[in-house]
């Protein structure tokens, strides 16, 4: 009987999940709204940053050694032959004496090797809209390069700006503006179908009967597919018979998922069809692994899509996610693999735990002695509250039944969760 099989270990389970799955393919994005997609491509600069030299203040555009002699008892006295505001394309040369009025951004003239501030001369602050004066007074001397962004100092053309692989951050798509791309290329996202199967499950506009509850893991599983960059397709709530769980799973490969995901029968009831359809549809390549909580664990596939069956109660379904369908995730998006936030934290009271390996439910806070881990309560598998009041899973490994007060373990922080 199955039941009696071994528990699989997840180090185990996890590789032989990972080799199920494979890189989607590349698309085109519009730059707008690209943030947090996976650069799928290694990005060269087709130009210089800053693209010409330009000037970083409000001044004068000079010749430094011009003004290498000038102070605020002597003032230099230079004739301004030209006004190049941002956007312009000035065509002067200055020469020994001369100067330009010139904006933040504007295009430093031929001849001028430096600004000097408008604080720095006689012309100070002025309105907007100031006529340009004939003639600048410069109090301070400034050495060539001053003020002046040259051409190229930021990026240059050929180089490499962005390594593939990575999600783009608000700024990573601030330089591809810069670099004038209004398309980026990135991976496509994985498509998820998400199913709750349950004859129990109540939509959230239903209202509460007996024996009834509402379906939470699709949003949990949802924000969590999100997080890692995966696209949901709700398939929504599904009766436990085997011709809803298959129509249901049948009319998702229709409409293209990458991976399947559900919560829920997936154990040993008399109603847990999950499994059986994979067994006898599909392909049940794994079930239950060596953990707590999320033992009953299945994967196989569907019609050739990957099937993660992860177990219905909400703290399982979470774990189960953490632990094997965030990395299969993030591979199929094109993300490397993610190291966890891992610290040594020391138990602040004896746990028990049963030889599998656990992940409990923590509130880890740094003290003067290091990192201390409570547990935040109940540690049933449907217990939901303890995990919304933590922000750690502690790790007891495989094999360990008991671990006193004081004992060091390691503990997985949620911002390492966390994208
Ligand atoms: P099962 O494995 O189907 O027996 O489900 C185990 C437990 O998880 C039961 O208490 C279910 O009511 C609960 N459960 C299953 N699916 C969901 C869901 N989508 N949302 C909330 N609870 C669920
Ligand atoms: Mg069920």
């Amino acid at each position: 009987m199955a039941k009696e099989l071994p528990l699989t270990p997840i180090p185990q389970a996890q590789e032989q999940l990972m080799a199920a799955f494979s890189i989607v393919e590349k698309e085109h994005a519009p730059l707008a709204g690209s943030a947090g997609r996976v650069l799928a491509e290694s990005i060269y600069s087709g130009i210089d940053l800053p693209v010409f030299d330009n000037s970083s203040m409000d001044g004068f555009a000079l010749r430094a050694e011009d003004v290498v002699k000038a102070d605020h008892q002597s003032a230099v006295v230079l004739d301004v032959v030209a006004d190049i505001p941002a956007g312009a394309a000035p065509q002067v040369t200055l020469k020994f004496g001369q100067a330009a009025r010139i904006m933040t951004g504007a295009t430093l003239p031929h001849g001028a090797d430096a600004v000097v501030r408008v604080e720095d001369t006689d012309f100070g602050v002025r309105d907007p809209g100031s006529d340009v004066p004939e003639q600048v007074q410069v109090f301070v001397p400034v050495p060539a390069g001053e003020n002046v962004r040259p051409r190229g100092q930021d990026v240059l053309q050929g180089e490499l700006v962005l390594n593939p692989n990575r999600r783009l951050r608000p700024q990573d798509v601030g330089v591809l503006a810069m670099l004038g791309m209004q398309q980026v290329p990135v991976f496509r996202q994985p498509r998820v179908g998400l199913m709750s199967p349950g004859d129990e499950l109540l939509p959230l506009d239903a209202l509460l009967e007996d024996g009834k509850i509402y379906e939470s893991n699709s949003y949990v599983l949802e924000a969590l597919v999100t997080q890692v960059g995966g696209e949901v397709v709700r398939l929504g709530i599904v009766p436990d018979t085997m011709a809803d769980v298959r129509d249901s799973l049948q009319k998702a490969v229709a409409l293209g998922v990458d991976v399947f995901l559900s919560t829920g029968g997936v154990s040993v009831g008399a109603y847990d069809f999950v499994r059986a359809v994979l067994a006898r549809d599909g392909e049940l390549t794994l079930w239950r692994v060596n953990m707590r909580p999320g033992k009953p664990l299945a994967f196989g596939s569907f019609e050739g899509v990957p099937y993660f069956g992860l177990p219905g109660n909400p703290v399982s379904a979470y774990v189960g996610f953490q632990v094997f369908v965030r990395p299969a995730l993030r591979k199929m998006a094109g993300l490397p693999n993610e190291e966890r936030l891992l610290r040594k934290v020391t138990l602040a009271e004896d746990i028990e735990s049963d030889g599998r390996e656990s992940y409990l439910r923590v509130y880890a806070s740094q003290e003067k002695e290091g990192w201390i881990a409570r547990l935040t309560g109940h540690q049933g598998s449907g217990n939901l509250r303890s995990l919304v009041n933590a922000n750690a899973l502690l790790i007891i490994p495989a094999g360990v039944t008991s671990v006193p007060a004081g004992s060091q373990l390691e503990a997985w922080f949620f911002e390492g969760i966390a994208v």
